[in-house]
């Protein structure tokens, strides 16, 4: 059985912690300490890191792991470097009806909070992980860039705060303030749609 690197344990369950808001700021923790923002100031969820430890919770994402991958471009399966090549670092997308479509254009300039991968994980992955099995593409991109995150969005309510959906905030968005992140999110610049069996003949050919 393969776990991916930012697969979530089922012992590592949300921390608690009483979000509130800080006047003419946005959110906080009540508690809070320095390690609970990123460097754009953005404040992230508490999950304690013990993988291995219990049942891996496939389709759960750990925020730190996710962030670290996609901070420093490691694969999402492995957690080592991702696959670099003169068109760019590999990412393996779904690709179905309704995944991209609010994003026209797509891939280019897509913003996802998935990591990228390594060329030896997205040939296990295409074969193993069911999100993928619907319908993929392999995309080379010459510039991801962090652009914001995904995370839960609160809301004054008539007493306390409470979280709205999860959904991805632009670090320019205002409500990036009133977001706890789950995920870091690149937006994809200069892609190219690739094969991931010539990727794997030592390729990078086009296949559009
Ligand atoms: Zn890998």
């Amino acid at each position: 059985m393969i776990v991916p690197y930012t697969t979530r344990w089922s012992s590592e369950e949300k921390l608690p912690g009483t979000v509130v808001e800080r006047r003419g700021f946005g959110i906080a923790y009540a508690d809070e300490i320095l390690t609970d923002r990123d460097d754009h100031g953005v404040l992230w969820q508490r999950v304690p890191s013990t993988p291995g430890v219990g049942q891996p919770e496939f389709g759960k994402v750990h925020p730190a792991r996710q962030r670290k991958a996609m901070q420093n471009l490691l694969c999402q399966v492995c957690g080592g470097p991702a696959d670099v090549d003169d068109l760019g670092t590999l990412w393996l997308l779904p690709d179905y009806d309704g995944y991209h479509e609010d994003w026209p254009g797509w891939p280019d300039r897509m913003a996802t909070p998935e990591p990228p991968v390594c060329l030896s994980c997205a040939h296990i992955a295409v074969r193993v992980c069911p999100a993928l099995r619907k319908g993929h593409v392999a995309i080379r991109v010459r510039r991801p860039v962090l652009s914001g995150v995904r995370g839960a969005l609160y809301l004054r309510g008539p007493l306390v705060l409470r979280p709205a959906d999860e959904g991805m905030v632009a670090y320019e968005d205002p409500a990036i303030r009133w977001t706890c992140a789950a995920h870091l999110v690149r937006e994809l610049f200069g892609c190219t749609v690739v094969s991931l069996e010539l990727t794997k003949a030592g390729g990078g050919s086009t296949r559009s």
